[in-house]
C-alpha cells in the first residue's frame, strides 16, 4: 500500500510499510550498538544519524530488549558504568 503522506527511505524499510521489518530492523541496530559498548544516549543519536531513526523509535525498541533481556541489560549497565564518560 502506497501513501503520500510519508516518503519511503531507499536504504530501510518503510516504519509505516513494514513496521515488523522496521522494527527488527532497529533492533539489529541497537545490538550492535551493545556489542560496541555503546550507551543508550549514544545508541539513539547513532542510529538517527546513521539510518534516520526516530529517537522515540530507538527508545521503544530499546525499552522492549530491556524487558525481555533483563539480566543482559543489568550486567550490560554495571559494565558500561564503571567506564567514565
Ligand atoms: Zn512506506
Amino acid at each position: 500500500m502506497k501513501r503520500k503522506s510519508h516518503s519511503c527511505q531507499p536504504s530501510l524499510p518503510c516504519f509505516h510499510c513494514h513496521p515488523i521489518t522496521y522494527i527488527r530492523l532497529v533492533q539489529h541496530l541497537i545490538e550492535r550498538c551493545l556489542q560496541l559498548k555503546m550507551g543508550r544516549g549514544e545508541c539513539v543519536r547513532a542510529l538517527a544519524r546513521h539510518a534516520c531513526v526516530h529517537p522515540i523509535v530507538t527508545l521503544t525498541v530499546w525499552r522492549g530488549l530491556e524487558k525481555e533481556n533483563t539480566e543482559f541489560f543489568q550486567s550490560y549497565f554495571h559494565a558500561t558504568s564503571s567506564r567514565p564518560l
